[in-house]
């Protein structure tokens, strides 16, 4: 016997549906161009990557790697994961394709699906999706302001309200174990009030205490990270306020936040996260300075900074500021018929369209005219042409303006031309990311 019961999505994923599809293609497009105009190409890397990359980059005390990590062993027996973030993935590829050799700084974006095993909750999913910037190859502080510039603009270009950007620096490698230390002492001190993690992430990464959001950690937190500014050196500190300077010049918001130091292990210097003021327990991205990675995975000595965005939190937020996002215009001229004598002529005007470059749809089964524009309208169609036997007859088409409704009679040999000029007044040319020759 078959098993009827109805199979689910597994827990934390999530269907992104025909009617959330514009937030997704508003975001990635504004991500796109924000990334495009400040230099950076796109890159694609696997979703799936040897266990060993992200054990080494990410750091193996992280909670992503200990708790969080969707791994398994392929049938032969290699041990893969599927990516919990994508920076590691772009540092490997860097190293694998020699881009080293390439004129330096080499700039890179992301788009795509991660995977972490995270407790499911608004915000918080197992597969959820990031926009990324790569920046290798380059040490001087105006590429960290560069490129958190860049950040702020994708925001900005959303329309976002209220948007915070938190700032801090862990210094050089060896600031970075000074302030361990630091930290760790202080927290010793406080150790019978922290939480159950926290007393074991103290033992291994006092730095991962920070990332704790239970609240008697965090008042402890409180309490002693201003001091922790110290334990930079003069060479930290120098950088960090070349960086907050140039960001000052391209007049960029910040905060200042000593507590901030980000989930992954790699990081040093410079280390930003992107907050709504509504929520600032839920990040919406977040990224730093990275000098000492593609080292670590076996490459050349390559100081890099990057950033992650979390594409579903940021929608959350267009939704919740109710902005306003533009409706996804599925096809350009929606073809209604009335009677079996228009169809063979709706299909002839497909074609002819077609040929002009144009995106058709029709509804060539259904009868009722009402039915028909209706479905225009869901489709955000701008133009309906619309033939009935009369039409047919007259050897002409009557081409109706969805917006104001207006409708003009057009003899069948100038069709092609007057819906395109239709558009164009309408400044809807199908926009196209392909150079012309
Ligand atoms: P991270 O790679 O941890 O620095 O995260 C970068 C951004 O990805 C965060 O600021 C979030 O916006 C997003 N993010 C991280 N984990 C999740 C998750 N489990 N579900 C949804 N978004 C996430």
């Amino acid at each position: 016997m078959t098993d009827k019961k109805k199979i689910q999505a597994p827990r934390g994923v999530h269907d992104i549906l025909p009617d959330e599809q514009k937030y997704w293609f508003w975001v990635e497009n504004n991500f796109r161009e924000a990334a495009q105009a400040a230099g950076f190409e796109r890159i694609i890397i696997p979703t799936f990557e040897a266990t060993e990359l992200f054990k080494r980059s990410v750091g193996e005390f992280t909670d992503i790697v200990s708790k969080e990590m969707y791994s398994f062993k392929d049938k032969s027996a290699n041990s893969l994961t599927l990516r919990p973030e994508g920076t590691a993935g772009v540092a490997r590829a860097y190293i694998e394709h020699g881009m080293q050799t390439m004129p330096q700084p080499v700039q890179l974006y992301y788009w795509g699906p991660m995977f972490r095993y995270d407790r499911p909750q608004a915000g918080r999913y197992r597969e959820f999706y990031q926009c990324g910037l790569e920046l290798l190859g380059d040490y001087d502080p105006i590429v960290d302001a560069m490129l958190i510039q860049t950040v702020a603009k994708f925001h900005k270009k959303l329309g976002m309200q209220d948007i915070v950007i938190k700032i801090n620096s862990l210094g050089t490698e060896r600031a970075k174990g000074k302030m361990m230390t630091a930290l760790g002492k202080l927290l010793e001190r406080n150790k019978k009030d922290l939480c159950a993690d926290c007393k074991l992430r103290l033992k291994k990464n006092p730095l991962r205490v920070l990332d704790c959001k239970t609240g008697k950690c965090r008042e402890i937190l409180d309490k002693i990270s201003p001091s922790l500014i110290d334990s930079l050196d003069d060479e930290s500190k120098k950088r960090f306020t070349k960086v907050l300077e140039y960001l000052d010049e391209m007049r960029v918001e910040y905060e200042l936040d000593p507590k901030l130091v980000r989930g992954l292990d790699y990081y040093t210097h410079t280390v930003f996260e992107v907050v709504a003021r509504s929520n600032e327990e839920l990040s919406l991205g977040g990224g730093g300075r990275y000098d000492t990675l593609v080292k670590q995975l076996g490459g050349p000595d390559t100081p890099a900074f990057g950033y992650a965005g979390g594409v579903e939190r940021v929608i959350d937020i267009l939704k919740q500021q109710a902005l306003a996002v533009p409706d996804l215009i599925q096809s350009d001229v929606f073809i209604v018929q009335l009677g079996d004598r228009a169809k063979p002529k709706a299909i002839e005007v497909v074609e002819k369209l077609e040929l002009a470059n144009l995106r058709i749809s029709s509804a060539l089964g259904r009868g009722s005219i009402q039915t028909q524009l209706r479905l225009a309208a869901k489709l955000h169609t701008p133009l309906t042409i619309i033939i009935g036997d009369q039409e047919v007859h007259d050897k002409n088409v009557i081409i109706r303006d969805m917006e104001d409704r207006s409708q003009e009679t057009v003899i069948d040999r100038d069709m092609v031309k007057i819906t395109l000029k239709k558009l164009e007044e309408k400044g809807l040319r199908v926009p196209t990311i392909y150079e012309s020759r």
